[in-house]
């Protein structure tokens, strides 16, 4: 078999790997990071960052762009291939992507996560033709409509506000009486008048022909039925680390995220996680790129320890 040889692999593109890659890079380490898509990770869906130190706003996907320069100018290489397995032999990591074997002591992941589904019937079938997982992506294409928003914790409050630069009407459907988000969230949709909050409801049902017509919900108190005339439906009902091709090597917790020490190192040695994967209070740009650091920096100890550097 034959693999490309590094110092340091990094699977994910999001702020955590360039960061982890631009720390390992500036410290003359050689470094390869895979992105399947672009780099950016989940701030390429977002639309103002008003919360990431030093920029008082600034587009996600302009901070993308400025973390991905810096991360390259750094020396860091990166490959537009998915990561599809991962092994380890004396001590050597091996990744196998869509391009390859590639081979290191080090293995950072920083893959991420998706969207949570719903699960229920119309959600796969109306994917990209009314149910989007994405506002900043989709919401141009409803203006002047109206949408529905589900779920009530931070990424469904600021993106039902931010929908209404574009929509007539925002329905935020939540399935308690109080909602999850931060505070001055929840006072600026609530101030809103485009948006209207259905509590104590969940989907049940998405209808349409060739896109979204309505949504049938039930109150989860009376049980009652009713449909909602609706022309898109955003979904923010939380997270899944994109863990899969890890678990059944590295410990997780309950719902699949990676756990680390305060190394940021799993439990395999030599192979460390860093942001939304990891297993975690919260899941923020800041300790994304703050886990990061300390994994790269730790990952450096780690080389020279081992004899590697
Ligand atoms: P989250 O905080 O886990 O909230 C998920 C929401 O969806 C909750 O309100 C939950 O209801 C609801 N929900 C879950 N499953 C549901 C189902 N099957 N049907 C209906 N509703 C369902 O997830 P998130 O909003 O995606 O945020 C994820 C992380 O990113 C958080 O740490 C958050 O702080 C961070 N974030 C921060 C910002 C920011 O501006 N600072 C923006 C976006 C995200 P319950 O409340 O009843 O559990």
């Amino acid at each position: 078999m034959t693999t490309k040889d590094y110092q340091v692999i990094i699977v994910g593109g999001g702020p955590a790997g360039l960061t982890a890659g631009m720390y390992t890079s500036r410290a003359n380490v050689k470094t390869i990071l895979f992105e399947r898509k672009m780099p950016g990770g989940q701030i390429l869906n977002t639309d103002v960052i008003e919360n990431y130190p030093g920029f008082e706003k600034i587009t996600g996907f302009e901070l993308a762009q400025k973390m991905e320069k810096q991360a390259r100018s750094a020396g860091l290489e990166i490959a537009f291939e998915e990561a599809k397995e991962i092994w380890s032999e004396e001590g050597m990591k091996f990744v196998r992507t869509s391009g390859g074997v590639y081979s290191a002591p080090v293995v950072i992941i920083c893959a991420g996560g998706e969207p949570a589904k719903l699960n229920v019937p119309g959600e796969k079938e109306f994917e990209g033709k009314g149910v989007s997982y994405c506002a900043v992506c989709d919401g141009p294409l409803y203006t002047g409509k109206k949408v529905a928003v589900v779920g009530g914790g931070d990424a469904a409050v600021s993106e039902a506000i931010f929908l209404t630069k574009y929509v007539d009407k925002v329905y935020l459907i939540h399935r308690r009486e109080r909602l999850r988000a931060l505070l001055h969230l929840q006072k600026r949709a609530l101030s809103n008048e485009k948006i209207e909050v259905i509590w104590n409801s969940v989907v049940r049902r998405i209808e349409g022909d060739d896109t979204v017509h309505n949504i049938v919900l039930e109150n989860r108190k009376t049980g009652e039925e009713k449909s909602l005339a609706i022309d898109g439906l955003f979904i923010y009902i939380g997270f899944r680390p994109n863990s899969g091709i890890f678990r059944d090597k590295i410990e997780t917790d309950e719902a699949g995220y990676l756990i680390t020490n305060e190394k940021m190192e799993t439990s395999i040695p030599g192979i460390f996680a860093a942001g939304d994967v990891r297993a975690q209070l919260v899941r923020q740009i800041t300790n994304a790129v703050g886990d990061a650091t300390t994994a790269a920096v730790a990952a450096e100890n780690y080389l020279l320890e081992e004899g590697w550097l």
